[in-house]
């Protein structure tokens, strides 16, 4: 039976609908290469039409206090709970990862809008002492406004999850476009809003054409934010286009993160954090490890366990038990790790385990160890999206630091070490949002996600996360009289540049 939160419309202003032109996409299950439905093959129109609605929106939506939007968002974590199950098959079938990762992204989506709604109740200002004796000088946060969200497909629940719970928290209003290949669990968000109570037009999804929806939320000036995870590449422009209308901008980019192994560590510890490091969602995910290091001493070891720990893993598709290795997500994402692989091969790179197509055929692709890896293989420069671990060489710690800060990007970072001195030193002087010690899997709701250098902007979940979506504003208050002291004929006068 079809699940109540698979909706094959847009959302905007309450309403379901179809595509002004009528033309649909497809959606096809990565595992099967089956067509599992349809979405609107939307664009500019229908998304000014969702600003609008936005926009229309916001005074009801910033009205509300912090106590009701908190209810609110209690109720949304309830429903994501109650209906787990659903939206977990929804997402393994339009996704591809193993049901057991798509119920824990659900249960992250549900452990972010709770955290939220927490904070929707403390989004406190100041009294600051004024300078002035006749003056209070106070500062209050309030909502930016209608917000613009666009989402990947590697976590096409928990990433808006992310942006919708601080977004609704602050009492801002959404224009959310899902990624093309995953619009199932983005637009399930549209219903699990409405059936949460928050108003109409709160909340609007949709789906089209990503250059049209994305150039009208970009340049909209009804848009007051827009917050994105993807691409680099595609994080840049959306930058450059915000800048016209001079937006605010979260960026949540891409990584390169680097994963070092110190001699003194416990390497059945690290090949563990390695495996859920790097192979979880089959390598598709931002903070994935990209770049292995181990010390001289432990290299072969390390190199001989994680090849061995990665050949163990069971692909298949996500709806079947034990399956811990999903397809990928489409044939440009085969191609690219096919194309990474021959140039590391080609470069020197000796394939330890996989370096092939899973005999399981379509867009499933085997785990895969390179030993000897070198910094002339795309491998080390490039995020690789997949299921590839190369294993490089390191001598020194100072080495290994320098190496693993050798690249634009600063997501995250991993090492493994059982000395407290080090803990530190590398911790401290790694370039990176997120650091990872001796743990493979950082991510929670209580701390901030986001990058250092080209990673972007701005952090997601924790006591920050709601900072993003509020402006301070200032407000000076006059002419309130001056009660002179007894000793003292002329009140004295502060400094007022008025400025
Ligand atoms: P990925 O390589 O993971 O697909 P992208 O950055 O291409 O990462 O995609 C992330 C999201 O950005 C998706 O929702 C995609 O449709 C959207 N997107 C891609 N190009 C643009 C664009 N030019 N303007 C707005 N959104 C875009």
């Amino acid at each position: 039976m079809p699940s109540q939160w698979k909706r094959q419309q847009i959302h905007i202003a309450g309403q379901w609908l179809s595509a002004d032109s009528g033309r649909t996409l497809d959606v096809i299950n990565p595992a099967t290469g089956e067509r599992i439905g349809t979405v609107p093959d939307a664009g500019a129109a229908e998304t000014r039409r969702a600003i609008e609605a936005a926009s229309q929106a916001f005074d009801e939506s910033r009205a509300l206090t912090g106590n009701e939007r908190a209810v609110l968002l209690r109720h949304l974590h309830d429903l994501l709970l109650d209906n787990r199950e659903a939206l977990a098959e929804l997402l393994t079938s339009e996704q591809g990862k193993p049901l057991a990762e798509a119920r824990g992204e659900i249960g992250m989506s549900a452990a972010y809008i709770l955290w939220f709604a927490e904070e929707a109740r403390r989004v406190y200002g100041d009294i600051i002492p004024s300078p002035w004796r006749d003056r209070r000088v106070l500062v209050t946060k309030q909502p930016v406004g209608v917000v613009g969200a666009i989402t990947p497909w590697n976590f096409p629940s928990s990433m808006l999850a992310r942006k919708l719970g601080p977004a609704l928290a602050a009492g801002c209003t959404v224009v959310a476009k899902p990624a093309p290949q995953t619009p199932f669990s983005g637009l399930a968000w549209g219903a699990l809003c409405e059936a949460a109570g928050f108003p109409s037009g709160v909340v609007n999804i949709v789906t089209g054409s990503a250059t049209e929806i994305g150039g009208e939320l970009t340049s909209n000036p009804l848009v007051r934010k827009i917050t994105f995870t993807g691409s680099t590449a595609v994080g840049k422009k959306l930058i450059q286009q915000a800048s016209g209308t001079v937006k605010k901008v979260s960026m949540e980019l891409g990584g390169n993160a680097p994963f070092l192994v110190f001699d003194d560590a416990d390497i059945d510890r690290a090949v563990a954090g390695a495996i859920e490091g790097k192979f979880r969602n089959a390598g598709q995910t931002c903070v994935c490890v990209n770049r292995f290091y181990a010390q001289a001493p432990v290299y072969d070891q390390f190199v001989e366990k994680l090849a061995a720990a990665a050949a163990a893993l069971k692909l298949g598709d996500g709806r079947e038990p034990d399956v811990q290795q999903g397809p990928l997500i489409d044939s440009n994402a085969l191609a690219k790790v096919e194309s990474f692989v021959a140039d590391a091969v080609q470069n020197g790179g000796r394939v330890v385990t996989g370096g092939r197509r899973h005999a399981l055929g379509g867009t499933f692709y085997s785990p895969t160890v390179i030993a000897d890896a070198n910094a002339a293989m795309k491998l080390a420069r490039e995020e690789i999206f997949g299921p590839v671990a190369p294993v490089f060489k390191f001598q020194t710690e100072d080495e290994a630091i320098r190496l693993a800060n050798d690249t634009e990007f600063g997501l995250a970072a991993y090492f493994h070490t059982n000395d407290l001195g080090r803990v530190f030193r590398v911790s401290e002087r790694l370039d990176y949002g997120i650091v990872g010690v001796n743990e493979g899997l950082v991510t929670t709701e209580v701390a901030p996600f986001g990058g250092f250098k080209q990673s972007g902007t701005g952090r997601e979940g924790s006591k920050y996360g709601i900072e993003d979506y509020l402006e301070i504003k200032y407000v000076c208050v006059g002419g309130l009289g001056v009660v002179a002291p007894a000793n003292q004929s002329e009140p004295h006068e502060a400094n007022s540049d008025g400025k």
